[in-house]
């Protein structure tokens, strides 16, 4: 058990990534606290089964890109749950354009989710640990596209190489209160976010080819490095990126 009564809270945890990392974060014995935009019958039954493993669950539903969603959500982990140890930011968007007709709605609603939503969630939490002085981990997930291009991608990949940008940052200047901050870059996971992507098999076929594992990433083999970068396991790892993408970058 790496997080036993630690306090674990989490961005977009009603599916995919998000989701998978609360779960996990729960068998180690943390309480979870999830805001995501889907509406809680989305996620009740993953928060069954958070309390079906004796830990308490918190949904509060909320968009990341709206600046006040940040303070709700600290205000409720802060009344219902008592404080604040692991916080992931993990909520995200990645609708899939060419660059040259890409409308300017696309750009803006990637750029305020991805990382303007990170940027007020980081802020919200960071806040949240220094006034409670008893250290904390941050985590963002960040992608793969944060160091590689993609060509369908060019209004993603700034955010998320954004988000691994504010990670080093506030590594530094969180790191005198005992704070980490670090980065998970996933590479191709198979979750709904790219579920149309993975369907097409000419595709599936071609990014599956630069995958030395030869497998894509599931959900639940990003929850373990999720849970090990908010443990003391990872008490001197701050300020970095942790690739989980099956060795897809160094082929
Ligand atoms: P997903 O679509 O299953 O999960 C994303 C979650 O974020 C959903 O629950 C969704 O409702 C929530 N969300 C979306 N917009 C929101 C908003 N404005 N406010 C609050 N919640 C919002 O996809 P996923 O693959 O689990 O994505 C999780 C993160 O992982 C994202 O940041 C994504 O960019 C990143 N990522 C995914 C992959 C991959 O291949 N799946 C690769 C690299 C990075």
């Amino acid at each position: 058990m790496l997080l036993t009564d630690k306090i674990f809270a989490i961005t977009g945890g009603a599916s995919g990534i998000g989701r998978a990392a609360a779960l996990e974060a729960a068998r180690h014995g943390a309480d979870i606290a999830i805001t995501d935009i889907a509406p809680v019958e989305a996620a009740a039954p993953l928060l069954r089964e958070i309390e079906s493993l004796g830990r308490r669950a918190l949904y509060v539903q909320g968009d990341v890109s709206k600046p006040e969603t940040a303070g709700a959500f600290m205000a409720a982990i802060k009344e219902e749950l008592g404080g604040l140890d692991v916080f992931v930011s993990n909520a995200g968007i990645c609708p899939f354009h060419g660059f040259l007709d890409l409308p300017k709605e696309i750009l803006t609603k990637t750029v305020e989710v991805n990382l303007l939503g990170a940027f007020y969630m980081v802020q919200a939490a960071a806040r949240m640990m220094v006034d409670e002085g008893r250290g904390g981990s941050i985590i963002a997930v960040s992608s793969i596209s944060a160091l590689v291009g993609g060509e369908f991608q060019t209004h993603y990949t700034p955010t998320k190489a954004g988000v691994l940008s504010l990670m080093q940052s506030t590594a530094i200047a969180l790191g005198r209160h005992d704070i980490r901050c670090n980065a998970i870059l996933p590479g191709t996971i198979r979750t709904a976010i790219n579920h149309d992507d993975l369907s097409d098999p000419t595709k599936a076929e071609a990014m599956m080819a630069r995958i030395p594992l030869g497998r894509f990433g599931e959900a639940e083999d990003l929850a373990g490095p999720i849970v090990f970068l908010g443990s003391s396991m990872a008490s001197y790892i701050t300020g970095a990126s942790l690739l989980v993408d099956g060795g897809c970058f160094v082929n």
